[in-house]
């Protein structure tokens, strides 16, 4: 009966009935469309009417995570022995097949994670550009050749890691799978994806779209509830099997999977929180800063482990800045659950009591929506405001007036125990590029507010995260180098 109610929900939302009708409710493990082995099932909801169901999908377990593990490894002995041109066209296939179906994937994210519908196509869109991307690197990842000597060469051989596992978060269903399915595929990996809770629905649809583009067991998804995510994630790293571990999500789940790994020494991704700050110096072009500040700070309601947190903002420009932003158009969804927008209001509620002025902008009303707010802090009162001190996650501006130079602001910026991203915005571009030098973060933008490309090598710094994702570098977190030192020429 559940699968029914899934399939009526979701095609109302849905152009076509093509991708609604895949969606069986089962997952691809081992090559087949499967439940459970337990039979459980877990309901997914709107984040905008959280009572509202709409869908379901297998909860497993670390039983059933095993058997994918067990899966992967017979996958990857098919896999590894694949050439670089023939991964390439596997990946493209999968592609084009994301595409193809690109509307009704867009409408199954928005149902599932609350994005707005127009920030959802763009993810597909995002989302694609690694399957292309890594589709390009495959065929050219095997390694290079140097002579050391007139009678000895060293190669290096880049071979696939092993099973690799993704453990992948809710604010991006789509490209954060991509984005590490696609590089670890790439390399010749098979793989183990366990989805978030939230959004289970747009991996299941993701691997009805990679089934036939790959031979069986390549690619395993082990759907779960929160209540079987750690058991999943023990088993995972506790598998000798699993060679690499590609986590994006929180930073306390990430330091958890990190300690372990330990026991296998696996080799970890790990893309965890930030707390971005976000400078306007003052020679800035104010009105720059600001289409630079929205684009950062709103995308997904500000629930993207880049977007911008603290605003540091010169005094010569700080009341255009602010003026400029409290009259913004802003189109904010809801969070992602009730236990976000709980958080959220209370890092608020704790502002208040600094005696920080709170703007709340217009916004969508209903108990799953916290409005574009932002929130003057003061100076001396900085560091105690929670939302100052912690990634909010949210639609929160935390702004603060600075007087100094470049080096006082720097200063503040990089108070922080972790580095994902940072924004500087200056009318001089030498004067950004310094900036950006010295900010202990992974990713700068400097007069931009998009810094997310498959171009680009994602990760952070500090308590951020280790490795890269995307760019010239997300491939290499699948691939082992080797040495050959080959002697005896004559
Ligand atoms: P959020 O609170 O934003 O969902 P999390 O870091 O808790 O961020 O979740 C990101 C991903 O990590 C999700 O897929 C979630 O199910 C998973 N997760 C959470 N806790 C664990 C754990 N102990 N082991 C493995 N995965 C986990």
């Amino acid at each position: 009966m559940r699968k029914v109610a899934v399939a009526v929900i979701l095609m109302k939302s849905m152009k076509s009935r093509a991708l609604s009708t895949l969606l069986d409710g089962n997952t691809l493990m081992g090559g087949r469309w499967v439940g459970a082995a337990s039979g459980a099932r877990f309901d997914v909801t709107d984040p905008a009417e959280p009572t509202r169901v709409v869908g379901t999908a297998p909860d497993m377990d670390d039983k059933d995570a095993a058997i994918a593990i067990g899966a992967a490894r017979l996958g990857f002995e098919a896999w590894r022995g694949t050439t670089g041109r023939e991964r390439s066209r596997a990946l493209k296939r999968w592609h084009d097949a994301v595409m193809e179906q690109k509307d009704d994937l867009a409408a199954l994210m928005t149902a599932e994670c609350g994005k707005p519908l127009s920030e959802s196509a763009n993810e597909v869109a995002y989302g694609c550009s690694f399957l292309e991307w890594f589709a390009e690197e495959a065929p050219r990842c095997a390694g290079g050749v140097d002579a050391v000597a007139a009678d000895r060469r060293v190669l290096t051989l880049r071979q696939p890691i092993g099973v690799a596992a993704m453990i992948t978060p809710w604010n991006f269903p789509l490209a954060m799978i991509t984005r590490k399915v696609g590089a670890a595929v790439a390399a010749g990996c098979s793989t183990v994806v366990k989805p978030s809770e939230d959004t289970p629905l747009t991996a299941l649809a993701l691997a009805r779209l990679a089934d036939g583009c790959f031979p069986d067991f390549v690619l395993n998804v082990v759907p779960c509830s929160r209540d079987n995510a750690m058991a999943i994630g023990e088993t995972l790293c506790a598998s000798p099997d699993v060679r690499a571990l590609s986590f994006t999500g929180s930073t306390a789940v990430g330091k958890w999977l990190y300690e372990k790994s330990a026991g296998t020494v696996k080799k970890l991704a790990l893309e965890l929180g930030g707390n971005a700050p976000f400078v306007v110096l003052d020679d800035a072009d104010v009105d720059l800063a600001i289409k630079c500040a929205l684009q950062s700070k709103f995308r997904n309601a500000g629930q993207t482990c880049v977007c911008a947190d603290r605003f540091l903002v010169h005094t010569d420009v700080y009341d255009a800045f602010l003026d400029g932003l409290l009259k913004a158009e802003v189109n904010v969804g809801p969070l992602i659950n009730p236990r976000a927008v709980s958080r959220v209001n209370a890092v608020l509620a704790q502002a208040e009591t600094l005696d920080a002025r709170v703007h709340r902008l217009s916004g969508k009303d209903g108990p799953s929506f916290v409005p574009p707010t932002i929130v003057e802090l003061h100076a001396d009162t900085l560091h105690q405001a929670d939302c100052w001190a912690k990634e909010n996650f949210g639609p929160v501006v935390a702004l603060a007036k600075f007087e100094g130079d470049d080096d006082d602001a720097l200063r503040i910026a990089n108070d922080d125990s972790g580095g994902l991203a940072g924004y500087v915005v200056s009318g001089d571009v030498t004067r950004g590029w310094r900036f950006a030098e010295g900010l202990e973060v992974g990713m700068v933008g400097v007069n931009e507010g998009i810094i997310s490309h498959c171009q680009t090598n994602f990760g952070g710094i500090k308590t951020s995260g280790l490795g890269r994702e995307g760019g010239s570098r997300g491939i290499d977190e699948f691939l082992e180098d080797k040495a050959i030192i080959l002697g005896g020429f004559t």
